[in-house]
């Protein structure tokens, strides 16, 4: 085996040919380019199922700076924000509008257990200063799945405007504006859509996009000129990736091909299915059930086998080909394990192999907590 596979949520395992399509140079004002960029943008709002309502605005640099670029460009100046939070992902949007210098506030449950709709209710019925809420879908820090559509209602309901942090779920768990109403949502290349890392994207409202001149705290950040930008002549206004461009116009073709997110989804279903069973009948116990469980990485709780060492079991799983990824968690000591990227059930069993024949070489009789 020559590389890897990478259960981590990004940057995670790519198709061979999302990285042959970087094997070329690109001029950032060729013709072809160009159409690239077109394209892409015009998949993306597809995907959203917001082509009459919304735009596509890739960014330079990680997922992070695609969140930031829309924190700070649609929240206005003397807006505020409540950040629903239950993970380090929901801890970072307000951390971001901290240094912005935004006003905001934030509901903060605990890692394992989900948003809740009805405590948000109740806070923008009692703070008429609220003008957005932020949330993030799957909370990449447990691997919870968010409400998003019983708190896209509520917060439509209320008048408010709603930005997702749909990073580590966006190509491969439903996000349809027509059904959750959105103001923008953050996601990246390589994440689920299975591109390689360097760029992110909002899609963002154009109504809202075209009202927010000015509101930027930073010039490379502002989600305005850049769309701006895009608009008259297709451009990107800095130097762009564009060899990462390249591999994610090839990985959303391939997403296209796989049936899109429907077809996304259900690989990445069977993927968590086999590794939770599997990990299950090992001994080892899951952070959470099932139904909150998203199809994205997994958290299992760190054995209570004094022979079982973490270092230990990552490098001997990393000699044995996967990479898995520590925990982050606070509530309990932890490790995880992401099921997306170019892996289907044969990668995920092979998994499970390595990972029996590492807990007997480390003595380990049971994974369980
Ligand atoms: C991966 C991820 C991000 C962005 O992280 P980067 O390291 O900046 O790409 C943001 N939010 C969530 C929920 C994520 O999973």
């Amino acid at each position: 085996m020559t590389e890897p596979y990478l259960l981590t949520p990004g940057p995670l395992t790519t198709s061979r040919t999302v990285k042959e399509a970087m094997l070329r140079d690109w001029g950032s004002r060729d013709g072809a380019f160009i159409a690239l960029n077109r394209r892409i943008r015009a998949r993306l709002v597809e995907l959203a199922n917001a082509a009459d309502s919304h735009v596509a605005v890739p960014v330079q640099g990680s997922g992070t700076f695609a969140v930031e670029a829309m924190i700070g460009t649609l929240v206005p100046r003397d807006g505020k924000l409540l950040v629903l939070i239950n993970g380090a992902y929901g801890k970072r949007i307000q951390r971001m509008a901290e240094v912005i210098g935004r006003r905001v506030v934030a509901i903060e449950v605990a890692e394992d257990q989900p948003v809740d709709p009805a405590t948000l209710d109740d806070a923008l019925s009692a703070d008429a200063d609220i003008t957005h809420v932020a949330v993030v879908h799957c909370e990449t820090t447990s691997g919870i799945l968010n409400p998003v559509e019983a708190v896209a209602d509520i917060v439509a309901r209320h008048g408010r405007r709603l930005l997702i942090d749909s990073m580590s779920a966006f190509g491969a768990l439903p996000l349809d504006a027509a059904r959750v109403p959105f103001e923008a949502v953050a996601a990246s290349a390589n994440k689920c859509l299975e591109g390689v890392p360097g760029m992110g994207f909002v899609i963002a409202r154009a109504d809202a996009l075209a009202a927010a001149k000015g509101n930027a705290h930073s010039l490379s950040l502002d989600l305005h000129d850049q769309w701006r930008g895009f608009e008259a002549n297709a451009q990107w206004r800095f130097t762009p990736p564009t060899h990462v461009l390249a591999a994610f116009g090839q990985a959303l073709d391939e997403h296209e091909a796989e049936g899109g997110v429907a077809g996304r989804g259900a690989r990445y279903a069977v993927n968590g299915r086999i590794l939770i069973d599997g990990m299950r009948g090992l001994g080892f116990e899951t952070l959470l059930p099932d139904a909150l469980q998203a199809p994205i990485i997994v958290t299992f709780r760190m054995p209570a086998d004094p022979a079982f060492v973490f270092d230990a079991f990552y490098d001997q799983l990393r000699e044995r080909g996967f990479v898995i990824y520590p925990g982050k968690l606070t509530v309990a000591d932890s490790f995880r394990i992401g099921c997306i990227g170019r892996l289907g059930a044969a990668e995920m069993r092979a998994a499970l192999d390595a990972i029996r024949a590492t807990l007997d070489a480390m003595g380990v009789a049971s994974g369980a907590p």
